[in-house]
C-alpha cells in the first residue's frame, strides 16, 4: 500500500459498512452525542425516543405468558433505507455501490456499479467491473455483503462459501388491519418475541409505523417465524412466495390467540421471504497482500441475526479501520492492526450468534441460550 498522504481508497459495497467506513475515514463533521443521537433517532421505524430503562417483551408462543423482559437500554430501531439514505449524505456520492476518497474528497460514481475481479500488485488493488470499467487505489475495502466477491478473491471461492446453519425463516413486510395493530400494541407495542415449545421462533416488530404522521391501519410491520426443519436435507426452494406464508400461518394456528391472530391476518398477496440462514466467520488472517485489500461488515463477518450482532459488528469495524489509519496512516501496519482487532471480535460474534440461533430453537436450551442470559449484550 502506498503510503503518500492522499491515498485512493476503494470501498465496494453502499450499504451499513462501507458508507460509515467512507465517513469514518473521511473523518467528516465532528458531531455531540446528542447529535448524533437526534439524528440516528430520526431514521426509526417509528416515532420513538430511545431512553435508559427499556425492555423487550419475550412470549411463551403457545401460552402467551410474559417469560421475561429483557433489558434493552437506549434501543434503536432503525429502518434501513432512511439509515442508507442518510449516511450517504455528506459523503458527496451519486452512488450507493462505490466511493472512492482522494486528496479532493470522494469522486462520485455511477449507480448500480457490480464488482466482478479483484487483483492486487502489492502496492495497488484494482477493481473491476461488469460494465468492464475498473478502478485502482492503495487501499479496497470490500463491504459488499455476505456474497463477497471481495472475500472470494482474499481466501479463494470455496474458502469463501457461506456456510448452512439448520435453521430456516420465513419474513414479511406487512400491513395489518387496525384490529390487529391494537392487539400488538398491548401485546409488544414496538416488537416482541415468542418462544414456541415445538421449537419455533417468531417476530413481531413495527417497521413503519409513525404515529404522528400515519394511522395505525396503514402501519407496515415486519414478521417473521424460524425454526429447523426435521428433514436435514429440507431445501427452502420448494418453499416459496405464496406458499412460505400460507406454511407460516398453518404453523402459526399453533400459536396463542393474539400471534395467531397476526399472523392470519396477513394479507394473502404480501411478498414472502424464506430461506435456509448462514453464516461465515473469519477463521485465520487472510493474505491482505500487503495492506492493500480488507473487508468490513458482513463480508468480513456474515452472522444469523436472532442476536441482533452485525450491523454493530459493522459500526465497530469502521470506527477500528478509521482508528488505525489514525494511528499508522495509509500503511500496511493500519491494515494489520485493524484485522488483529476485528478478526477474532467477527469470530465470535459469528460462533455466538450461530450458538444462540440453534439454543433457542429447543426449548430445553432456550432458557440457558445467551439471548437470556446476556440479551442482546455483545458479551
Ligand atoms: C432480519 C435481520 C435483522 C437484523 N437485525 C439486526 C439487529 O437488530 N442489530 C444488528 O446489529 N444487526 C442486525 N442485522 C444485521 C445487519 O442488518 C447487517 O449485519 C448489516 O446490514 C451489514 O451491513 P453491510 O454493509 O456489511 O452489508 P449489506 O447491508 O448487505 O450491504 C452490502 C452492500 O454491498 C452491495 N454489493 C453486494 N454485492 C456487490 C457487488 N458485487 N459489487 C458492488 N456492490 C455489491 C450491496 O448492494 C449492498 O449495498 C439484521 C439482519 C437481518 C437480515
Amino acid at each position: 500500500m502506498a503510503t503518500k498522504d492522499a491515498p485512493r481508497v476503494l470501498v465496494i459495497g453502499g450499504g451499513s459498512a462501507g458508507l460509515l467506513t467512507a465517513h469514518a475515514l473521511q473523518m467528516l463533521g465532528a458531531s455531540t452525542v446528542e447529535e448524533l443521537q437526534k439524528t440516528i433517532e430520526s431514521c426509526q421505524v417509528d416515532d420513538h425516543r430511545a431512553g435508559e430503562d427499556e425492555t423487550m417483551p419475550i412470549y411463551n408462543c403457545k401460552t402467551e405468558e410474559l417469560m421475561i423482559r429483557l433489558p434493552i437500554p437506549y434501543n434503536i430501531r432503525l429502518k434501513r433505507r432512511k439509515f442508507i439514505r442518510h449516511i450517504t449524505q455528506g459523503l458527496d456520492v451519486k452512488v450507493n455501490i462505490l466511493q472512492i476518497r482522494h486528496s479532493s474528497g470522494l469522486t462520485p460514481l455511477q449507480y448500480s456499479k457490480k464488482i466482478k475481479e479483484v487483483s492486487s500488485d502489492g502496492k495497488k488493488a484494482t477493481a473491476v467491473f461488469e460494465d468492464g470499467t475498473s478502478e485502482t487505489g492503495d487501499l479496497l475495502i470490500g463491504a459488499d455483503g455476505g456474497r463477497s466477491v471481495v472475500r472470494d478473491y482474499l481466501v479463494g471461492s470455496s474458502q469463501s462459501a457461506l456456510a448452512d446453519t439448520p435453521i430456516v425463516s420465513t419474513f414479511a413486510i406487512a400491513q395489518l388491519p387496525a384490529e390487529a395493530v391494537e392487539k400488538f400494541r398491548h401485546f409488544g407495542n414496538r416488537m416482541a418475541i415468542a418462544f414456541h415449545p415445538n421449537g419455533y421462533f417468531t417476530w413481531v416488530g413495527k417497521h413503519d409505523a409513525h404515529e404522528s404522521t400515519t394511522p395505525p391501519g396503514e402501519w407496515k410491520f415486519m414478521v417473521a417465524q424460524t425454526w429447523r426443519p426435521e428433514d436435514p436435507n429440507y431445501d427452502p426452494q420448494t418453499m416459496q412466495r405464496e406458499k412460505a406464508l400460507a406454511d407460516a400461518k398453518r404453523r402459526a394456528k399453533e400459536f396463542g390467540p393474539t400471534l395467531s391472530e397476526i399472523w392470519q391476518s396477513i394479507p394473502d398477496n404480501t411478498t414472502c421471504w424464506h430461506s435456509r440462514l448462514t453464516d461465515w466467520k473469519p477463521d485465520e488472517l487472510w493474505d491482505n497482500r500487503n495492506g492493500t485489500i480488507t473487508l468490513a461488515g458482513d463480508s468480513a463477518h456474515s452472522m444469523t441475526f436472532h442476536r441482533g450482532q452485525g450491523l454493530n459488528n459493522a459500526i465497530h469495524d469502521a470506527a477500528s479501520i478509521a482508528r488505525s489509519v489514525r494511528e499508522y496512516g495509509f500503511t500496511p501496519d493500519a491494515i494489520k492492526a485493524y484485522e488483529a482487532e476485528m478478526i477474532p471480535r467477527g469470530r465470535e460474534a459469528v460462533n455466538g450468534s450461530r450458538a444462540n440461533t440453534i439454543a433457542i430453537h429447543d426449548w430445553d436450551s432456550l432458557l440457558d441460550s445467551p439471548l437470556f442470559k446476556m440479551g442482546l449484550k455483545a458479551k
